[in-house]
């Protein structure tokens, strides 16, 4: 099926939405992004999105190219379009297309690049691995040191992704300084073997998920004690669970390290839990 996409305000086939080679999202990954998902035709915590987005771009010295209330439409419009119950929406903006490839920014007047595409994903809330769990390798961090702006530079946890595959894992996460600071595209917790949730404490380290803020949240509502802090490979081999959060996987669960099972190698009863409450509060939350 020939999907709708949107580039700079026209609503196109994807095959003729074309982006010129000076691009600098193509030649600087001088680009932000969002990944927002669709359950039941609605979108999920558009509002987290739209505010790290503009965020991303402030951080970044880039100009917003949309309202957020018409972002809002665009995003609704391409569901309806693309026909998506559930699935994901994934924008880009760069900072456009000069004429020629220059390290410094373009003149004021270059308009940035804005592109929006649906993925389609029947299911999304009910993936098989949330019933199995996934297996993850560590490897080290090697990204730049504003991990907080989502920007498009994701050659690192591609990499990262290729190695957990070639290992026989789903996933890496990443260490620094001999602690974890996140996954290649999600957010990274144990359980501690008294139930607490612990994760890695907000800072450019790692990106502020949006799925993280909202988890917490329900965490702390649901008066689970919570630690924000850094703790390593060893103390995750060593938890009772252990569990990734994003935009897309929503709360999965983690039950192997680096080849070691993370308590009964098994998927947990807080991380299956804190994914009950996630979906059943995002739908109800839903726009
Ligand atoms: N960390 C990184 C490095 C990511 O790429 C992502 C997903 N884009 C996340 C965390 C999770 O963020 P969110 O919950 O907003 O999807």
């Amino acid at each position: 099926m020939t999907r709708t996409v949107y580039l700079n305000g026209a609503y196109l086939p994807e095959n003729e939405a074309k982006v010129s080679i000076f691009d600098r999202g193509f030649l600087f990954a001088d680009g932000v992004y969002e990944v927002t998902s669709v359950l039941n035709g609605k979108l999920v915590d558009f509002d987290g999105h739209a505010k790290r987005l503009d965020r991303s771009l402030s951080e970044l010295e880039m100009k917003t190219p949309i309202s957020t209330e018409d972002l809002l439409k665009v995003h609704r419009q391409l569901v309806e379009r693309n026909g998506i119950v559930d699935g994901l929406i994934y924008l880009q903006i760069t900072r456009g297309a000069p004429d020629d490839r220059d390290f410094a920014f373009p003149p004021a007047e270059t308009e940035p690049t804005i592109v929006l595409f649906t993925q389609n994903k029947p299911g999304l809330a009910d993936a098989p691995q949330a019933r199995t769990g996934i297996k993850v390798i560590s490897v080290e961090d090697l990204r730049w040191g504003r991990r907080d702006i989502k920007t498009v530079q994701l050659l690192y946890p591609s990499l990262g992704k290729m190695a957990a595959k070639k290992a026989g894992c789903d996933d890496a996460w990443m260490v620094e300084d001999g602690v974890v600071t996140e996954g290649t595209s999600n957010n990274a917790y144990i359980v501690t073997k008294q139930g607490t949730i612990v994760t890695r404490q907000l800072s450019n380290d790692i990106l502020h998920g949006i799925t993280r803020a909202a988890v917490l949240r329900f965490a702390r509502e649901a008066q689970m004690k919570v630690e924000e802090r850094p703790f390593t490979i060893a103390e995750a081999q060593d938890a009772a669970e252990a569990f990734i959060t994003s935009a897309s996987a929503f709360v999965m669960p983690v039950v192997e390290i680096d080849g070691t099972p993370v308590g009964e190698g098994a998927v947990g009863p807080i991380a299956t839990r804190l994914r009950e409450i996630y979906l059943e509060e995002m739908h109800k939350a839903a726009v």
